[in-house]
C-alpha cells in the first residue's frame, strides 16, 4: 500500500453520512439551469443557486456562447500573456472596467483564481494583510500564499479592526480584503467604516463583488458602488459564475496596478485563458444586466417576500441583507436531515458546515434569483416551515 494510501485509507467522514442516507454533495443536474431543474430524476425547486440575475438558462447568453464556439473554437491553449488572448477578452476586460468604475480590468478563468493570484501579487514580504474572519476561502488561500504578515478581524467588528490596525506601522503597505456581501450569511460588509479607518492608517481596500455584482447598487454594480464608495476601493474582484451566468472573475482597479497585475499575477500568467463560449456567455451576461435593470428589481421583490415569510414562520435568519438567507439549525447531523428531507420534499438548498461556517453556526442557505416567482418561494418556504418544525428547530 502506498504511503498515500496508508494515510487516507481511514478517512470515512462521508461515508458516515451516506450510511445514514443523508449524504448531501454531488447531485447531477440533468436538464436546463433554472428556478426548476431535475436532479437524479426528480424536479426540484432550485434555491441553492449563486445565480441572482436568473440568467444561466437565458437563450441570449447560449447563443452568444455557441457563436463563439463557432467562430474561436471551444479552448484558447494557453495564457492570455502568450497565445491566450482573443478580442473578445479584451473587450470584456474593457466593459467590466467601465462598469465597475475603474480605470481598467484583468479577467481570469475563476473567480477562485483572482483572489488566489492578485493578493499575493500585490502584498509581500514587510507588508499585512487584513482579513475579516469569515472572509471566503479563496481569500484565505490568496493570504496564505502572499509573504505579507497574515491578520484577521473578528467578522464585521469594527472596532477589532482598528485595534489591530493601531498596531501596525503607519507607513507600511496595508491591505485589507473583504467580502462584500458575505457569501453564507448574507449580510454586508460595514465598507464605510472600512474606507473611514483606510484613510486614519494608511491602508488599502480590496472587496470582492462575487455575491454584489447583478445584486446590488446602480445596474448591480455591486457594494462598492452601492455605497458610493467604487473610488475609494482600491481593488475590485468579481466573478462570472454568479450573476453573469458563466465562469471566470476579474480584477479592477487603477491603470498602474493592473498594468502591473497584468504582468506579475501567477494565476494569470501561468495558466490558460478562460474559453470563447464563457467569455462570450459573460460578455453578453453583462449586456443584459446593464439593459435590464428590472432583473435587478425582480430578486429585490422575491427577496423581500422571502425575508418576510421566513421571519413570519419563526427561522431564525441573523443578519442578512441580501438574497443569501442563511436558515441557522446548530447542529451538523441535523443540517445534513434538514436538507435530505427538502430534497426529498422537491426543494433543492445547500448545508453549510464547518469550515465554511463556525461549528456551532450551521445552517441551510436559502438563495433566490429574480426568475424565481412568489409561488414559489412559498412553496419553498412551506415546505421548510414543515420541516423545521417537526424537526424541532423551530417553533
Ligand atoms: N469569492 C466569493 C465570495 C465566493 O463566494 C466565490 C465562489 N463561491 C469565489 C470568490 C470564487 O469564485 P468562482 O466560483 O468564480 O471561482
Amino acid at each position: 500500500m502506498g504511503q498515500l494510501q496508508e494515510r487516507y485509507k481511514n478517512y470515512r467522514e462521508p461515508q458516515k453520512f451516506m450510511a445514514a442516507g443523508v449524504y448531501p454533495y454531488f447531485r447531477a443536474i440533468t436538464s436546463k439551469q433554472g428556478t426548476e431543474v431535475e436532479m437524479e430524476g426528480h424536479k426540484v425547486l432550485m434555491f441553492g443557486s449563486n445565480a441572482y440575475t436568473g440568467l444561466t438558462g437565458d437563450q441570449r447568453i447560449i447563443d452568444a456562447a455557441k457563436a463563439a464556439l463557432d467562430k474561436y473554437g471551444s479552448g484558447c491553449a494557453g495564457s492570455r500573456f502568450l497565445n491566450g488572448t482573443l478580442d473578445l477578452h479584451i473587450q470584456l476586460e474593457k466593459e467590466l472596467a467601465e462598469f465597475e468604475g475603474k480605470d481598467d480590468c484583468l479577467c481570469l478563468s475563476t473567480g477562485f483564481s483572482v483572489n488566489a493570484g492578485v493578493i499575493p501579487a500585490v502584498v509581500g514580504r514587510g507588508d499585512y494583510i487584513i482579513c475579516d474572519d469569515r472572509d471566503h476561502a479563496s481569500i484565505v488561500d490568496g493570504r496564505r500564499l502572499s509573504f505579507a504578515k497574515q491578520l484577521h478581524y473578528k467578522h464585521n467588528d469594527m472596532e477589532d479592526l482598528e485595534n489591530l490596525l493601531k498596531t501596525l506601522p503607519y507607513e507600511a503597505v496595508k491591505l485589507i480584503v473583504v467580502d462584500g456581501v458575505f457569501s453564507m450569511e448574507g449580510d454586508l460588509c460595514k465598507l464605510p467604516e472600512i474606507v473611514e479607518l483606510k484613510h486614519k492608517y494608511n491602508c488599502s481596500v480590496m472587496v470582492d463583488e462575487a455575491h454584489g455584482l447583478g445584486v446590488f447598487g446602480k445596474e448591480g454594480r455591486g457594494v462598492c458602488d452601492y455605497f458610493g464608495l467604487t473610488d475609494e476601493v482600491d481593488l475590485i474582484m468579481g466573478t462570472f459564475s454568479k450573476s453573469l451566468a458563466s465562469i471566470g472573475g476579474f480584477i479592477a482597479s487603477d491603470s498602474d496596478t493592473i498594468n502591473f497585475l497584468r504582468h506579475t499575477c501567477r494565476t494569470y500568467i501561468f495558466s490558460a485563458s478562460n474559453t470563447p463560449a464563457a467569455t462570450a456567455a459573460a460578455l453578453e451576461a453583462l449586456h443584459i444586466l446593464k439593459q435590464e435593470p428590472e432583473r435587478i428589481e425582480a430578486l429585490w421583490k422575491v427577496t423581500n417576500y422571502a425575508l418576510r415569510r421566513f421571519r413570519e414562520e419563526g427561522f431564525e435568519i441573523g443578519d442578512t441583507e441580501s438574497p443569501i438567507i442563511p436558515l441557522y439549525v446548530h447542529d451538523v447531523d441535523k443540517t445534513f436531515l434538514v436538507t435530505k428531507l427538502a430534497f426529498d420534499a422537491g426543494v433543492f438548498i445547500n448545508p453549510v458546515i464547518p469550515p465554511a461556517c463556525a461549528p456551532q453556526d450551521t445552517l441551510v442557505r436559502f438563495a433566490l434569483m429574480a426568475t424565481h416567482t412568489e409561488e414559489q418561494v412559498e412553496r419553498g418556504v412551506q415546505a421548510l416551515a414543515k420541516i423545521f418544525r417537526e424537526q424541532n428547530i423551530i417553533k
